[in-house]
């Protein structure tokens, strides 16, 4: 009996330090390196570890010479956590009550064309409009698929050329953001109102410069499809089908062989359960 309960509290002791090493803080997450374009979002916080990450860089003109425009005063830093702030929004999982999903899908620098034109024939086959979140690097290489064929799904901000936000100053972020919309102006879409940080990498600074260049909605997911890994088609495919709950939010990439080979069975199998396909402004309810 005394070896058994020895043994238990041993197994205890090991499952607290196991949890323990496995537990990343935000200030740890903030400092990983700089992860390239197509890797995983390393920086992506949970709403705790955003509410309870330190704000000390909330203020818009801390740090940055931003202070010599005639526009009114910003408010000073509040220190509270994200969560009890009515402005920037950050969406995770929409309404729960129906069974709809959005499904969005990042366009980075870099997309293979055929890979982009086997989703939006699937999307078409099926008639769904969702959220593509485009790179202004990607509009300069694609405007011609996009002006024909992509305009017709709702458009948000995803960069310019898919830096680590976390990491520039304000100017440039602005710049970012501001180059992608002219692209999209350019081409008959705007991406005003809703983003997603590259690499889903951000701090409260980045969503209120966001929130302050007309984008007050940061969108992250409820459900990583795994396409930009390694992982098999199939994986892609039973990733988001298992985790197609009420109001999910689901990201896949524009250069992902996988999704690209497995949307029409995804939207077969959605279409066979009832559930709708719609756009992530559709999913908040
Ligand atoms: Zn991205």
């Amino acid at each position: 009996m005394k070896a058994r309960l020895a043994a238990l509290s041993l197994a205890v002791v090991i499952a607290a330090l196991l949890g323990r090493s496995e537990a990343a803080s935000p200030t740890q997450i903030a400092t990983s390196p700089s992860p390239r374009w197509s890797s995983p979002p390393l920086l992506a916080m949970t709403d705790e570890a955003i509410a309870t990450a330190s704000v000390p860089s909330l203020g818009l003109r801390t740090g940055f010479d931003l202070a010599t425009t005639d526009e009114a005063p910003i408010p000073p830093p509040q220190p509270e956590p994200l969560a009890q702030l009515s402005e920037p929004y950050e969406l995770f999982r929409g309404d729960r009550a129906h069974p709809r999903v959005a499904l969005t899908f990042d366009c980075g620098p870099w997309v293979n064309p055929g890979y982009i034109k086997a989703i939006l024939d699937s999307l078409d086959d099926y008639g769904h409009r969702v959220t593509f979140f485009v790179t202004g690097e990607f509009l300069e290489k694609h405007g011609r698929l996009f002006a024909t064929r992509m305009v017709r799904h709702e458009i948000a901000n995803h960069s310019y050329s898919h830096p680590n936000f976390p990491r520039l100053p304000a100017e440039r972020i602005q710049q970012e953001m501001r180059w992608t919309e002219e692209l999209a102006a350019g081409l008959g879409a705007t991406t005003r109102g809703i983003w997603r940080a590259p690499f889903g990498a951000r701090t409260p600074r980045e969503l209120y410069i966001a929130a302050e260049e007309g984008y007050p909605l940061h969108v992250m997911w409820s459900t990583d499809s795994g396409d930009w890994t390694t992982r098999s088609a199939d994986y892609v495919r039973a990733t988001t089908l298992n985790r197609a709950v009420n109001g999910a939010v689901v990201v896949h990439h524009c250069n992902s062989w996988q999704t690209a080979a497995v949307l029409g069975s995804i939207l077969w199998q959605l279409r066979e359960w009832g559930i709708g396909v719609v756009t992530v402004s559709e999913v908040m309810g």
